[in-house]
C-alpha cells in the first residue's frame, strides 16, 4: 500500500508539483502486493516433501491465501498434497516452487480440479452411513421409484435387503414430466424412509430437487440424490455442497462426460467431498429404451476422476427385460455399484411401474452380481 513517509509535508518540486515521499519499505511492499495481485494462479497440486514441517506447511497456506486461492488439502498414503484452486490465468508455479516444504508443483489443466485424478491418483470411498462405495467397495442400491406407504416401502425394503441390496433408495420429492403426475409424498415420504430404512438397517439415498429442500432431506436421508434434471442446477449443487452429506449426483440427460465432472466440482469445492457419480443414460435417437446408457462412460470416469461410479440401468434403459444384463455389464465395466428400481406390484406403481424390477427377479440379479462383482474384485458388504 502506498504510504506517505510523512502525510503533514508537502515538499515542493522544482517543477512546482508536489513531490510523496514514500518510504523504500513501503514502495518494496506496494510493488509486491500489486505483482501478487496480478498473479492470478492457475490451479495447481503441491506435493509436499514427506519432511515438510508444519511451520513451513503454515506458510505455504499463508501464501496460498496471499494469492487469494483456498487450499484443498489431501493426504494421501504417502504423501500430503494441496490443491491451490482459484482464478484461472497464468501459471505462476515458480512463487511455490521454490518455498522449503515443497517437493513439486503440478498444474491441473483440467477444468474440473478437484474432481480430477491428477489431484487424487488413489480412488475416493464415499461412506453412506455403513455402507462404503468405491476403491473396491461395490454399493447395490435398490427400492421403489416412489415411497407410496410405509407398508409398501417396508415391503420392498424386506425383500431387497434379504436379496443383498445394502442401501435402500426411494423418491419423496418426484421430478415428473407431467405436472399431474405423482409428485411424491414430501416430508411425509422422508420420514417413512427413516422408518423403514432402521428398520431394516440400511441408509437411505433420496432426491432433492430444489435449494429450499436442502436442510429437510438432509435431516431424514443419508444420501442426497440430485436426479438428472437438476444435474446443473448450480445453486442446488452448491447448497449441497455446504453439507457433509454423501451425494448421488446423476448425469444429466443431455450431459457430457466432462459436464457431469464440472457438476461434481461444484459439490466439492464447496468442501463437500462426497461425491458418487450415475451414469443412467443419455437421450439419443434410439427409440426403443427410455435413454442410451453410455457404459463406456464407467471406465472413461475412472480414468479422469478419483470419484466413485455407479450405473442406473433402471432409467437408462426404462425396459424391465433389459435391466439385468445391463447391471452385470456395469459392474464388468468396473462400476463401484449399481442403482435398480424394485416394485412388488409395477402395475399399480406410481411412478416408473414398467422399469421396477419384481422382487423375485431382483434377488436373482443378486446372486449375478454377486459373483462378478466377486470377479472383478468387489467388496459388496
Ligand atoms: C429416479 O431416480 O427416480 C429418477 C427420477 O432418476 P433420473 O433423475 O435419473 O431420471
Ligand atoms: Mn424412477
Amino acid at each position: 500500500m502506498l504510504r506517505r513517509k510523512n502525510p503533514g509535508a508537502r515538499k515542493a518540486s522544482p517543477w512546482g508539483l508536489i513531490r510523496i515521499e514514500i518510504s523504500h519499505k513501503s514502495r518494496r511492499e506496494a510493488l509486491r502486493t500489486s505483482w501478487l495481485c496480478q498473479q492470478k494462479c492457475v490451479p495447481m497440486i503441491l506435493v509436499l516433501r514427506t519432511d515438510a514441517t508444519q511451520a513451513q506447511i503454515d506458510h505455504i497456506h499463508e501464501r496460498i491465501a496471499e494469492i487469494g486461492s483456498r487450499p484443498h488439502v489431501s493426504q494421501g498414503e504417502q504423501r500430503t498434497i494441496i490443491g491451490v484452486i482459484g482464478d484461472e490465468g497464468k501459471p505462476q508455479i515458480e512463487t511455490f516452487a521454490s518455498m522449503p516444504g515443497i517437493e513439486q508443483v503440478v498444474p491441473i489443466l483440467k477444468p474440473y480440479k478437484l474432481a480430477s485424478r491428477e489431484m487424487r491418483a488413489a480412488d475416493t470411498v464415499v461412506s453412506v452411513g455403513n455402507v462404503k462405495i468405491g476403491g473396491g467397495y461395490f454399493a447395490m442400491i435398490a427400492g421403489p421409484c416412489a415411497i407410496e406407504s410405509k407398508p409398501g416401502l417396508d415391503g420392498i425394503a424386506r425383500a431387497v435387503k434379504e436379496a443383498g441390496a445394502n442401501i435402500l433408495r426411494g423418491g419423496a420429492f418426484k421430478p415428473r414430466t407431467s405436472p399431474y403426475s405423482f409428485q411424491g409424498l414430501g416430508q411425509q415420504g422422508l420420514e417413512i424412509l427413516r422408518e423403514v430404512g432402521d428398520a431394516h438397517g440400511m441408509p437411505v439415498v433420496t432426491e432433492v430437487m430444489d435449494p429450499r429442500q436442502v436442510a429437510l432431506v438432509e435431516h431424514w436421508a443419508d444420501m442426497f440424490q440430485v436426479g438428472a434434471r437438476n444435474m446443473q442446477n448450480f445453486d442446488l449443487l452448491k447448497e449441497i455442497g455446504q453439507t457433509r452429506k454423501p451425494v448421488l449426483l446423476k448425469r444429466g440427460m443431455s450431459a457430457t462426460v466432462k459436464d457431469l465432472l464440472m457438476s461434481a466440482e461444484y459439490i466439492l469445492a464447496e468442501g463437500n467431498a462426497g461425491v458418487v457419480l450415475c451414469e443412467r443414460g443419455v437421450r439419443s435417437f434410439e427409440d426403443s429404451t427410455r435413454n442410451m446408457l453410455d457404459m463406456s462412460a464407467v471406465p472413461n470416469v475412472k480414468g479422469l476422476s478419483h470419484l466413485p461410479i455407479i450405473v442406473d440401468p433402471s432409467h437408462a434403459t426404462g425396459r424391465r427385460d433389459l435391466i439385468p444384463a445391463m447391471a452385470c455389464a456395469a459392474v464388468a465395466a468396473g462400476a463401484d455399484g449399481v442403482h435398480v428400481e424394485v416394485h412388488d406390484c409395477p402395475e399399480k406403481a406410481l411412478s416408473d411401474g414398467p422399469q421396477a424390477l419384481l422382487p423375485q427377479q431382483f434377488a436373482s440379479l443378486m446372486v449375478q452380481i454377486r459373483k462378478l462383482a466377486e470377479v472383478m474384485g468387489k467388496t459388496l458388504a
